[in-house]
């Protein structure tokens, strides 16, 4: 028969025994992520978003641009509009003292001077906008060849993945049928501990800690000598299995 002692250590075996194949698909869910292919889709992916955020802003950048650009026509119009009116109203009632007429002509100047400054601005405007344009086809252009990048090897790594997806599932079920047999209580300790530090498990090694490699303290030692199965380490959190 056996003895609460026996029981335990046989649990703790059988922990190891699952630790060894729950660290086996660490490993291999490790490599799954570092695929090239897999590194190579999320940099398209990440370059893509950001195309995404420069067309948004070129676009919101074209938008003010144009309402500016009709502002400015529509004033343009309205300003030669007055100063036709003027210059008009000056031929029909020509003022009767050259003080008068100085006014109007400098009043008619102004106008013309502004209508003058906003032509430029206009003509700078449609120039900045053009060049808006140009860039925002040379993004599109970018953002198309990463699209293109992105799709082939996309396909590629899909298949990759498929393959991959199956050995994790045997993986899968190869720690599942491990965990079978061991205690709930423990099992669930194991995969706290695992949470802080990993593995999780480890053994005595020269009176050290497997892990951290810590002094194990005396009353350790103790209860190794009467007989425990595993001690806890007090610096890293392992268990530590004694024999
Ligand atoms: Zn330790």
């Amino acid at each position: 028969m056996m003895d609460e002692e026996d029981l335990i250590l046989e649990q703790y075996e059988l922990l190891w025994q699952y630790q060894q194949v729950d660290m086996e698909l660490d490993r291999y869910e490790k490599e799954m992520r570092s695929n090239p292919n897999r590194r190579e889709l999320l940099k398209h992916r990440e370059f893509l978003l950001e195309q995404q955020g420069v067309l948004k802003k070129i676009e919101t950048d074209v938008e003010i641009m144009c309402d500016r650009i009709e502002a400015l026509a529509d004033e343009i119009t309205r300003l030669n509009g007055a100063a036709a009116e003027a210059a008009a109203n000056f031929e029909a009632n020509r003022p009767e003292d050259l003080e008068e007429a100085r006014k109007q002509i400098a009043s008619i100047q102004k106008l013309i001077a502004t209508i003058s400054r906003y032509e430029a601005e206009l003509a700078k405007m449609r120039k900045d906008s053009e060049a808006r344009d140009r860039q925002q086809r040379e993004v599109r252009v970018r953002a198309a060849k990463a699209r293109a990048e992105f799709d082939r090897i996309k396909v590629i790594y899909d298949e990759e993945f498929k393959a991959a997806s199956v050995k994790l599932e045997e993986l899968k079920a190869k720690v599942a049928k491990e965990a079978k047999g061991i205690d709930a209580e423990i099992l669930e300790k194991y995969k706290t501990i695992k949470r802080q530090t990993t593995p999780p498990m480890t053994r005595i090694h020269d009176d050290r800690c497997g892990g951290c490699n810590m002094q194990l303290p005396a009353a350790d030692m103790n209860m190794i000598r009467t007989g425990a199965a595993y001690v806890m380490c007090e610096n890293c959190g392992r268990i530590i299995l004694v024999k």
